[in-house]
């Protein structure tokens, strides 16, 4: 079941400048309201600028988004065969996007409730964009842009789950890096990458995440690059590449991922849609915002039939325990009061994750918190369970292959 959020008006939508001082983009500070009197956004041509799983229309006509689900109901762990259907991009209506005057209402610029991110003098464009993340604000978008703008680049974020495919926001870049963390969002990234290119943009494509290892040789017909793993490194290499005319491999390229520790820095949110556009905790007291992080990327096991074990191959990679405070601390503060670890598994480094679980309960006593832990974890350290009830655990999700040894052996 999907459930649509509560009308808010929109705030408005700021100044008309589009671009920062070089010339570049630059997102919008909402203007003040004494400046400007609250209106909503007027989309006069929605189908025309929009993804065509965007384009259902409220009764004013004006463009709609998918409401977000609710967190707690049965969840769906792959969108209905309709959805499927519908998630299907006409190239035309990327083609018109992208031959219309800038200053259309829907433009990426002018979208409502923006931060303002200085465009840097030099340094790649580059676009990141995501497809498909569970429902969830992306956190692969905010980690590659975290990196990026760290490394001098300007960075612009586009979640096409809830955000139109607008045509200001393919035009003039650089390097356009799609986020493929797993399996319905590498095939949608196949559509968006179709649409692109039918639309004539010549900026270099990258798929990175998860699953761009193990998609390299089928991406690479489609002369996709990619970078898999551990890929902050490589896009910022990627990204200094394009800015200095340049291509060659970077690590986590060519099929074989990354897998370099590194210091996380803490993901940059900013510019992405709000809180209220993604998933929800419908708990006793309510139906609150929900944000997510994660304390560990891969995972110590090597089970076959996982996605994880022919990227990883059974490395483990924390992440540090500031940068993961760091970005709760920014969720609480963009209103989540719920948080879930989407770790593979919230156990793999047990002293790790439940000191961060201990403090961030400590700093935010009423946040509460979702984990994955798979089954023979949750047997093997059973003594942590009534810890993670006491630091507001709520649910743990796990899975049963199946209850035959021999099978999952
Ligand atoms: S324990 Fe879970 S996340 Fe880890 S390899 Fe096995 S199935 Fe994948």
């Amino acid at each position: 079941m999907w459930k649509a959020p509560a009308h808010q008006p929109r705030p408005s939508a700021g100044s008309a400048r589009a671009r920062g001082r070089s010339g570049r983009w630059a997102l919008q500070l909402p203007a003040p309201a004494a400046a400007q009197p609250e209106r909503r956004l007027s989309h006069p041509t929605p189908p025309r600028f929009a993804c065509a799983h965007l384009q259902r229309t409220d009764r004013n006509g004006h463009g709609g988004l998918r409401p977000p689900p609710v967190l707690g109901q049965t969840p769906r762990t792959r969108p209905s065969r309709t959805t499927e259907r519908a998630r299907k991009i006409d190239p035309y209506l990327i083609e018109v996007a992208v031959n219309a005057p800038t200053a259309q209402p829907i433009a990426f610029g002018s979208l409502p409730g923006r931060a303002h991110l200085d465009a840097p003098a030099d340094g790649a464009r580059v676009l990141l964009i995501s497809t498909y993340e569970l429902g969830h604000q992306p956190l692969g978008l905010a980690s590659a842009a975290a990196a990026l703008r760290r490394a001098g680049h300007d960075v612009r974020t586009l979640d096409v789950a809830v955000e139109p495919l607008a045509g200001a926001a393919l035009r003039a870049v650089d390097l356009i890096a799609i986020s493929v963390p797993m399996h319905t969002a590498a095939r949608i990234a196949l559509q968006v990458v179709e649409a692109i290119r039918e639309a004539k943009i010549g900026a270099r494509l990258v798929c990175f995440g998860l699953y761009a290892s193990p998609l390299a040789e089928h991406l690479g017909h489609r002369a996709i690059e990619v970078v898999g793993g551990e890929y902050e490194a490589g896009l910022v290499e990627v990204a200094a590449q394009v800015a200095a005319h340049r291509s060659d491999a970077v690590a986590g390229s060519g099929g074989t991922p990354s897998l370099a520790r590194q210091q996380y820095p803490i993901p940059d949110r900013r510019g992405l849609p709000g809180l209220d556009q993604y998933a929800r905790v419908r708990r006793a007291d309510g139906e609150h915002l929900a944000g997510y992080v994660e304390a560990t990327r891969g995972c110590a096991h090597t089970c076959r039939h996982c996605p994880i074990t022919p990227v990883y191959g059974g490395a483990l990679r924390l992440v540090q325990r500031d940068t993961v405070l760091g970005d709760i601390a920014q969720q609480v503060e963009a209103g989540a009061h719920h948080i879930t670890f989407g770790d593979p598994d919230f156990l793999n480094a047990v002293p790790h994750s439940m000191a961060i679980l201990e403090e961030a309960h400590r700093r935010w006593p009423a946040l509460t918190f979702d984990v994955t832990i798979k089954v023979e974890h949750l047997i093997e350290h059973a003594y942590v369970l009534g810890r993670l009830k006491g630091f507001g655990v709520i649910w743990i999700t796990s899975a049963f292959e199946s209850c035959n040894n021999a099978i999952l052996e």
